[in-house]
């Protein structure tokens, strides 16, 4: 874009102006794919660090652009959460994520599935009443779906928080405090939350058999510790190798999460993790 300066001399700042064309071209893609319906759920399982069976699922969504293909969230969910899109795709793969594990029936009835949670939504007034719908919809039993904050989203104004989640919790959801240990916990007001997992962040998993690993193993106990001793369960992302599954579970990880286990799946083939294997 070309600007007057102070006198009358012209700048161009290519930079910024085309950053904010991309933004707005983005933003009105994204507003179109909502209305047609472009935005797929994946789903990556979820296991039992010491049995291995299939625990549950987190619905992670993609965007199924006309022109460039499945794109991951990274390209497109902060342009949703710098506008209000977030809210309507937000609410989708809720509705979407219950009615599929609703769907899954009677072999899934034990499994979860776990939705992300952006802060927009949390700190909406009509949150829970959205949640409610959607499991009213789907007809989903509550104590199967986990909503995934992040501590930032928690801990940023305690007190309204606070009564967010016991609206949430009086339906019946858990909630799984996502990316732990990436963010500034306060011990003492995780201490009064009613949360219910925690997600020990890929960072400290990956960086378990690195040059640090010694402060991460370390680490990664007294998070588990913590968790334990208020009543929470520790699930593990990120894993990719055997032996982070095994320290994993040795530092006492209820579930794991990741490639090593499964990748994020379309539905279909989700589905399948669910049927024992063929003998
Ligand atoms: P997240 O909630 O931390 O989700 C886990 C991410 O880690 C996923 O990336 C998943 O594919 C990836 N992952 C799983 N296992 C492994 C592994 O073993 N190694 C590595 N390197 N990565 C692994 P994805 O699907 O690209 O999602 C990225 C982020 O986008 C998510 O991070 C979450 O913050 C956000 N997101 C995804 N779906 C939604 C959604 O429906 N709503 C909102 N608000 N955010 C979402
Ligand atoms: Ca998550
Ligand atoms: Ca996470
Ligand atoms: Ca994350």
């Amino acid at each position: 874009a070309k600007h007057e300066g102070k006198n009358g001399v012209r700048t161009f700042q290519p930079a910024m102006g085309d950053e904010t064309t991309e933004r707005v071209d983005l933003e009105r893609d994204l507003r179109d794919a909502l209305v047609r319906e472009e935005f797929v759920l994946h789903y990556q399982g979820q296991f039992d660090v010491r049995t291995q069976a299939l625990v549950g699922f987190e619905a992670l969504v993609r965007w199924q652009h006309p022109a460039q293909g499945l794109l991951p969230p990274g390209r497109f969910i902060h342009v949703a959460e710098d506008s209000e899109l977030i809210l309507p795709l937000g609410a989708w793969v809720l509705r979407e994520a219950c009615r599929q594990a609703a769907a899954w029936g009677a072999n899934a009835r034990g499994f979860t599935v776990s939705v992300n949670v952006s802060a927009k939504q949390f700190d909406h007034a009509d949150f829970a009443q959205v949640v409610r719908q959607a499991l009213t919809d789907s007809g989903l039993d509550p104590h199967r779906l986990i909503l995934e904050l992040t501590e930032s989203v928690v801990l940023r104004d305690p007190a309204a928080a606070a009564g967010q989640l016991a609206r949430l919790r009086e339906l019946g959801v858990r909630i799984a405090l996502d990316d732990f240990g990436t963010g500034h916990s306060s011990l003492s007001l995780l201490r009064q939350m009613p949360i219910d997992f925690l997600k020990i962040d890929r960072s400290f998993v990956q960086d378990s058999h690195s040059a640090d690993a010694a402060s991460s193993r370390v680490l990664i106990g007294i998070m588990v510790t913590l968790a334990h001793g208020l009543q929470m369960q520790v699930t593990a992302e990120g894993v990719e190798t055997s032996e982070q599954h095994a320290l994993l579970r040795e530092l006492g990880c209820d579930a794991l999460q990741g490639f090593l286990l499964s990748r994020p799946l379309p539905a279909g083939q989700a589905r399948a993790l669910l049927d024992p294997p063929a003998a």
